[in-house]
C-alpha cells in the first residue's frame, strides 16, 4: 500500500480566503472531468432534470457543458451552484470543490498553492489558510495521484535538484520578496535578475551546500546590485514579444465555440488575432471575449508603471503574496509548471508578472484611469493566473522559445521594469 505524502498548507501568514460566492469561477473555467465525477453525475440524473447534456467531449476529454456565455450550465442566476444546492458540496465535480486550492507534490510531501484566479484569494478576503487544511485534505483523496511522489524535481535541464536545492532557492527569494524596506520595483526586478544569473551560471559546478550558498550571496547582494547594473528601457522587440505572451496567457477558446468553428478555422483566427497583439499598433484585435475591445495600443503605451499609481501599496502587496505563494505553494516549477526544472520556472513567474502588469496598464487604459488602479491589476491577475500552470500552450516549446529569447539583452529585467 502506497503511504499518502504528507500535506503542506501554503505558509503565506498574510494571505487568506474563503469562497464568498461571486461565481466568477463558474463563468470561467472549462471544468475537465473524472470517471469518478461522470459517475455522480449519472447518479444524480441531471440529463433527464434538465432534458439536455450536461457534459460535453472534446478532443478525447469530457468537461462540464458551458452556455454560449461560457458560463457553467449548473449555475443559476443567484449565482449558486445548481449541484452545490440539490447535492451538497461534496458532490460537485471534484476540480469545482478543489479551486482555488491547487494540489502540487515533491518528492517529499504535496504543497497546496492557492490561485489567484479566484477573486477572494485577490482581495485578500476570509479565513487563515491552515483553517482550511482538514477540507483540503479530504478533497485531495479524489485526486490521488497529487498524494504520491511521482516527480522528480530538476534545478535546471539535465540537472536534478540535490536535496535542500530548491527549498534554499524558495526560502531565500521568499524572505527578499517579502521585505518592506524595497520597493515592489526593485524587489521583482531582483527576482528577475537572480532568476538571469541563475540561468546563465554553470550551476553542474555548484551544488548542494554549495548552491545554497550561491543563492544566499546573490539575494544578499539585492537591492544594491541593481544599481551597478543600470538599464534602459525596453526594446521594441522586446515589447513585441511580451506583447505575444500576455495574447498567449488570454488565449480564451471555449469549447463550444471551437467546435463550432472548427478546428482550422479557430486556429487561423487565433494565428492573425496573435500577430496583431504583438505587432501592437492602432486598435486592440478581439481577445478574451472583449476584454481589451475599443482599447488602441497608444493609449496604453501611455499609461504610467505601476509604480506610480496613487494604489501602489496595495499592487505592492498584492503582487507580493503573489509571487510568495506561487514560490511557496510549489507553483513555480516541477509538478506545478509543467514539469520544468526551477530556473526555467522562475523565469515563467517574471514573466508571467510583466504580463499581468501589462495587462493591468491596458485596463486601465480601457476603463479610462489615467493610472492603473488596484481593481484593474488584481483584473489582469486573475486572467494571468488562470492560465498559468495549466494551458498547455503556455508548457511548450514557443514559451520555451521566448523565455530564451528574454535571456538575451536583460529581456526579463527590462520587461519587468517597462510595466512595474
Ligand atoms: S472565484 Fe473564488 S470566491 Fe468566487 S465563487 Fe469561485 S471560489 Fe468562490
Amino acid at each position: 500500500m502506497t503511504i499518502a505524502l504528507p500535506i503542506l498548507m501554503l505558509p503565506v501568514a498574510t494571505q487568506r480566503y474563503s469562497c464568498h460566492g461571486c461565481g466568477n469561477c463558474c463563468r470561467d473555467f472549462t471544468v475537465q472531468l473524472r470517471e469518478a465525477d461522470l459517475a455522480k453525475l449519472r447518479a444524480q440524473g441531471w440529463e433527464e432534470k434538465l432534458g439536455m447534456p450536461v457534459t460535453v467531449e472534446f478532443r478525447g476529454t469530457t468537461y462540464l457543458r458551458q452556455r454560449d456565455d461560457g458560463a457553467c450550465v449548473f449555475l443559476m442566476d443567484d449565482g449558486l451552484c445548481r449541484i452545490h444546492k440539490d447535492h451538497g458540496f461534496a458532490e460537485k465535480p471534484i476540480a469545482c470543490q478543489l479551486f482555488p486550492f491547487v494540489l502540487v507534490p515533491d518528492d517529499v510531501r504535496t504543497h497546496v498553492g492557492i490561485s489567484f484566479a479566484c477573486q477572494s484569494v485577490r482581495e485578500n478576503k476570509g479565513a487563515e489558510l491552515r483553517s482550511h487544511l482538514h477540507e483540503v485534505d479530504r478533497m485531495s483523496r479524489g485526486v490521488p495521484e497529487t498524494r504520491v511522489a511521482t516527480y522528480s524535481a530538476m534545478l535546471a535541464d539535465a540537472l536534478s535538484a540535490k536535496e535542500g536545492e530548491l527549498d534554499a532557492l524558495r526560502l531565500a527569494l521568499d524572505r527578499f520578496l517579502a521585505r518592506e524596506d524595497v520597493v515592489l520595483r526593485d524587489r521583482l526586478d531582483g527576482l528577475a535578475w537572480v532568476a538571469a544569473s541563475l540561468g546563465r551560471a554553470k550551476l553542474a559546478d555548484v551544488r548542494a551546500k554549495r548552491f545554497a550558498e550561491l543563492v544566499t550571496v546573490l539575494v544578499a547582494a539585492l537591492p544594491a546590485e541593481l544599481e551597478h547594473l543600470p538599464l534602459g528601457p525596453a526594446l521594441p522587440k522586446q515589447m513585441r514579444l511580451l506583447r505575444q505572451a500576455v495574447y498567449a496567457r488570454l488565449e480564451d477558446v471555449q469549447v463550444n465555440q471551437a467546435k463550432a468553428r472548427g478546428r482550422w478555422r479557430t486556429v487561423l483566427g487565433q494565428l492573425l488575432s496573435s500577430r496583431a497583439f504583438t505587432r501592437g499598433r492602432g486598435q486592440v484585435p478581439a481577445v478574451a471575449r472583449g476584454l481589451l475591445s475599443g482599447c488602441d495600443f497608444a493609449a496604453i503605451d501611455a499609461v504610467p508603471t505601476l509604480s506610480e499609481s496613487p494604489d501602489r501599496d496595495a499592487i505592492d502587496q498584492l503582487l507580493s503574496r503573489y509571487a510568495r505563494a506561487t514560490l511557496l505553494g510549489n507553483r513555480g516549477w516541477g509538478a506545478g509548471y509543467y514539469g520544468w526544472p526551477a530556473i526555467r520556472g522562475l523565469q515563467a513567474l517574471v514573466l508571467n508578472i510583466a504580463c499581468t502588469a501589462w495587462l493591468a496598464r491596458a485596463l486601465a487604459a480601457k476603463r479610462g484611469h489615467a493610472a492603473a488602479t488596484i481593481d484593474d491589476v488584481r483584473d489582469a491577475l486573475g486572467r494571468i493566473d488562470r492560465h498559468a500552470g495549466r494551458a498547455p500552450w503556455l508548457g511548450s516549446v514557443g514559451e520555451r522559445l521566448r523565455l530564451e529569447f528574454f535571456r538575451l539583452d536583460d529581456g526579463l529585467r527590462r520587461i519587468t521594469r517597462a510595466s512595474i
